[in-house]
Order: structure tokens, then C-alpha cells, then sequence
């Protein structure tokens, strides 16, 4: 007798197939009981729910039932049924249960509920089968659909831009080398310094850190694109808001000025909110009641209300006279902390802001300059709990300014001649700007650490998995 094809458990929660003949398959999460009956809870991660299965301790045997324990594989068939129990609206007794893999309970690590996250983290190859991390990943997949859709709908393209690039120069941090070559010997030029013309590509090659420069290229013909790729900071930072992979998504626009820029973000952002409220209910309800109770809250807060926007010479004034005392100093001129970013959102305006106008110094060589000569046309989205969630910018798009900015900043022209080029040939102003997935989930799931919002997560000393 076998199971035959499955049901998903999520259907069988709606109704319409209670007093039917229904098969399951899944992963144990528990099993109670007394000597007549087992309640045996499975899980197949459809939902956050876990179906009942009930079974008579005389049909199948104790010895049988042992090794239906925690972590087991194993498919059931059975009538579903409406249930007394006031903890689930139905479930299924079972005529036949087949076990496809034990989970040996003297050394299945996920024994009991209450993991710490530290804990899951050394286990990131079981940590999928709890409750937490099946919430995350469902909403993580709930997410990268939800913003293929609303640039799908708006009719913006997606774009592939290169994950290996040979460019030393978009700015925005450390970079991973990526090398044939034998690193404990390689080949020297006259000087000593290693030949990478015979390295694979002839050249230096690195990972990418932003699709952005290439995206500027394609915006640039086809106006509305979009970049949803890996990413990669070789940056020492241990914090609860940095991978050194993760994922980034860039939209860029061709004549947009930074306020359509600031427009477009501010909608995007409510649009992906909106869509876990209303897609991802359950996993929300769970991540709310487990790990932030005020999730749900701060999501609805942020969907119905308008962004605060200001320029950072403004901001810096109010930084200067808070109530606070900084770790890092404020004045005019210095990059802003998380711990300044989130003053402004969580203390201050209470409410997500833009910020805009930063120093030319502290922001990209590609950032629009503004008539003072003193700020660019940068734009960063701040968020309660994260900091930074979007980083973004109007684009320089006159040659000559470009050109200048490039000497300035020590950005190589020779090297960078084809983006240099589309300042020449048909330049248009247009606009963009970066969200990385990760702090979008952050927010969305309300978890505290960025490596529980990826499934393996890439950061110093640690590429386990
Ligand atoms: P931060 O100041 O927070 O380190 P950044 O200014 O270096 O970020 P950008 O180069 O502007 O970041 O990248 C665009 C977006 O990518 C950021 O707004 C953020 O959402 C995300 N991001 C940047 N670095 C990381 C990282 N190391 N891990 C995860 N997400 C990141
Ligand atoms: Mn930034």
C-alpha cells in the first residue's frame, strides 16, 4: 500500500476536502500521546501550520510509532476529518503511515522548541525545518516575487548585469578578487608585481559589488530597468546589518530627477509591505508573536504614512542639538552612523525618511553635483530598526562635470572609458538606487540579525554550508 500522490498541507486548512480519503507527506515535528492513541504533528512546509495526524496505537504498533519521531520523513493517508481539539480545525486519521527517513532522537539536534538563533545558525542545514526559518524563507520567496511583479506591472525590464567585473572603480566598497591563477605561485612581471595578462581574463577580475554601472548602460536604451542579483562587500564588518553576500535590487530610470527617484522608492517600499501584509498573514503573525511584537504594527505604520523628507545639512543641525551622546561625533561633513540614522527615524520624525544632498566627499564619483558645488543629489532611505535600507542617487550626466568628478575621486577614466561614453553619445538624466534584499526582509520580518534572513549566510570567517 503506498501513500501516493500529496496533498499540500496548507490546502487541507481550507475546508473543502473535510470527510475525504487525503495523502500527506512531510517532516515530524512531534509526537504525543497514551498507549491507545498518537497525535503525531507533521509539518511540509506549505504553512506555518503543522496538520495532525492521529493514530491508533494497536493498528500500527508501539515499536512501528518510535520511529515516527521528531525530524522523521514519512507519508500518511487517511480521512480528514473536522477536529475536537480546540488547537487545529481538522485532522487526519491515519490508516497508513510509510517512514521514509529516521531522525534517530539521541542525536537529532532539533529536539525541543526554544532553539537560540546563535544556535540555529552552526545548524543551517536543518534550521529550514523549524518554525522561524520556514516563516523567513516563505516570506524571503514572497518578496523576490512581489518585486518581480511590481517592476513587471510598471514596465520596467529586468536586467542581468555581470556578477564577475573587471572594473576597479564603482566605489562602494572592498572587493573579492576572482583568479586562475596559482595563488602560491604566481607569475611575475620584471617589477614583482603578479601578470594578470595571463590570469584567465587577461586582467584583473573581481565580484561584483552593485549591477548599477552596468544598469546605467541598459536604462540608458531601454529606460525602465531593474538589476535583482548577488552582491559581494569584502568589508571586515560584523554587524547585525552586513553579509559579505547578499542580494541587491537596483532599479534605474532614464529622466527621472531625484525626486521621481525619491517617488518610486517610497512606493516600491510601501508595495512590498503591502504585499507581506496581505500574502504572508500567517508567517507575519508567527514572527510577531515569537520574536517582535510590534511587527505588524510598524509594518501597517509604514504602509500609511508619508516619508519624511530632508536634506542632510538639515539633519546634521538636528543631530547636533539632540539629547544624545554619539559614539560617533557629528558635524557637517562626516558620513552618518546607524546610530544617527536611526534617531532621526525611531526619536526624531517617528516616521520612515529620505535624506538627501550629502557632501560630495562622502558619496559616489557618479552622484549628481548640485549648483553649490559643495553637495551631490544622493538620496538614502532610513527605517526604523535598520538604518539604511535604500541607497540611491541622480546621476551625473553632463561629460564634463563627470570627467572632473572622476579626476577628483581618483577613479581611473581610461579603465571606465564605455561609462564614460554614454555621457558623450545621447546622455540623458536618469536616476537609481539600491536596496539590498536582506535589510528589506530585516524589516519585513522583523528579525534582528541579517544572518537570519538568508538562508546561508556569507560573512567574516564563516562560509560554512
Ligand atoms: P551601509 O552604509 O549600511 O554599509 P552602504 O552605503 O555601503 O551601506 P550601498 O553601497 O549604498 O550601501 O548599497 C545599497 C544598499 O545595499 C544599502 O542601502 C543596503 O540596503 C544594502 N547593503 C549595503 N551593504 C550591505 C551589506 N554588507 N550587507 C547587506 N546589505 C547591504
Ligand atoms: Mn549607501
Amino acid at each position: 500500500m503506498t501513500i501516493g500522490k500529496r496533498e499540500k498541507i496548507v490546502d487541507l486548512f481550507k475546508g473543502d476536502k473535510i470527510g475525504k480519503e487525503v495523502s500527506v507527506k512531510g517532516w515530524v515535528r512531534t509526537r504525543r500521546g497514551n498507549k491507545n492513541i498518537a497525535f503525531i504533528a507533521l509539518n511540509d512546509g506549505s504553512t506555518i501550520h503543522n496538520i495532525q495526524l492521529v493514530a491508533d496505537v494497536e493498528v500500527f504498533g508501539e515499536e512501528f510509532l518510535k520511529d515516527v519521531s521528531t525530524g522523521a520523513s514519512i507519508g500518511a493517508k487517511g480521512n480528514l476529518v473536522e477536529s475536537s481539539g480546540a488547537e487545529q480545525p481538522v485532522e487526519i486519521q491515519v490508516r497508513h503511515i510509510e517512514i521514509y527517513g529516521k531522525a534517530d532522537p539521541s542525536v537529532y539536534p532539533l529536539q525541543k522548541k526554544g532553539h537560540s538563533l546563535e544556535f540555529l545558525r552552526e545548524i543551517a542545514h536543518l534550521r529550514p525545518r523549524t518554525n522561524t526559518f520556514g516563516a523567513v524563507l516563505r516570506i524571503r520567496h514572497a518578496m523576490a516575487y512581489a518585486i518581480h511583479k511590481y517592476f513587471n506591472d510598471k514596465g520596467f525590464y529586468y536586467i542581468h548585469t555581470p556578477i564577475i567585473t573587471g572594473s576597479d572603480a564603482e566605489g562602494a566598497g572592498a572587493l573579492f578578487k576572482v583568479t586562475t591563477l596559482d595563488i602560491n605561485n604566481p607569475p611575475r612581471l620584471q617589477n614583482g608585481k603578479v601578470d594578470f595578462s595571463q590570469d584567465f581574463f587577461g586582467k584583473e577580475a573581481k565580484l561584483t559589488v552593485s549591477g548599477q554601472l552596468e544598469g546605467e548602460l541598459a536604462a540608458l536604451a531601454l529606460s525602465e530597468i531593474y538589476t535583482f542579483g548577488p552582491t559581494f562587500r569584502a568589508e571586515n564588518s560584523n554587524t547585525p546589518r552586513h553579509l559579505a553576500e547578499f542580494w541587491m535590487i537596483e532599479p534605474e530610470m532614464a529622466f527621472y530627477e531625484i525626486s521621481d527617484n525619491m517617488d518610486l522608492a517610497e512606493d516600491f517600499l510601501k508595495y512590498l509591505t503591502r504585499y507581506a501584509l496581505e500574502h504572508c498573514k500567517e508567517d507575519l503573525e508567527f514572527l510577531n508573536k515569537m520574536w517582535d511584537k510590534e511587527l505588524i504594527e510598524r509594518l501597517k505604520f509604514v504602509t500609511e504614512n508619508s516619508f519624511v523628507r530632508l536634506s542632510y545639512t538639515e539633519a546634521i543641525a538636528i543631530l547636533e542639538k539632540a539629547d544624545m551622546k554619539w559614539e560617533f561625533p557629528v558635524s557637517w561633513g562626516v558620513d552618518l552612523q546607524s546610530e544617527h540614522e536611526r534617531y532621526l527615524v525611531e526619536k526624531h520624525f517617528k516616521k520612515p525618511v529620505i535624506l538627501t544632498d550629502y557632501p560630495k566627499e562622502i558619496k559616489a564619483f557618479y552622484m549628481k553635483l548640485n549648483d553649490d558645488n559643495k553637495t551631490v543629489r544622493a538620496m538614502d532611505v532610513l527605517f526604523p530598526k535598520i538604518g539604511e535600507i535604500i541607497g540611491g542617487s541622480q546621476r551625473e550626466e553632463n561629460l564634463e562635470t563627470l570627467a572632473r568628478r572622476m579626476v577628483e575621486m581618483g577613479i581611473p577614466q581610461e579603465e571606465m572609458w564605455w561609462y564614460v561614453e554614454t555621457r558623450k553619445f545621447g546622455t540623458a538624466p536618469h536616476s537609481g538606487f539600491g536596496l539590498g534584499f536582506e535589510r528589506l526582509l530585516l524589516f519585513v520580518t522583523g528579525m534582528s540579525n541579517i544572518r537570519d534572513v538568508i538562508p546561508f549566510p556569507r560573512t567574516p570567517k564563516n562560509c560554512e554550508f
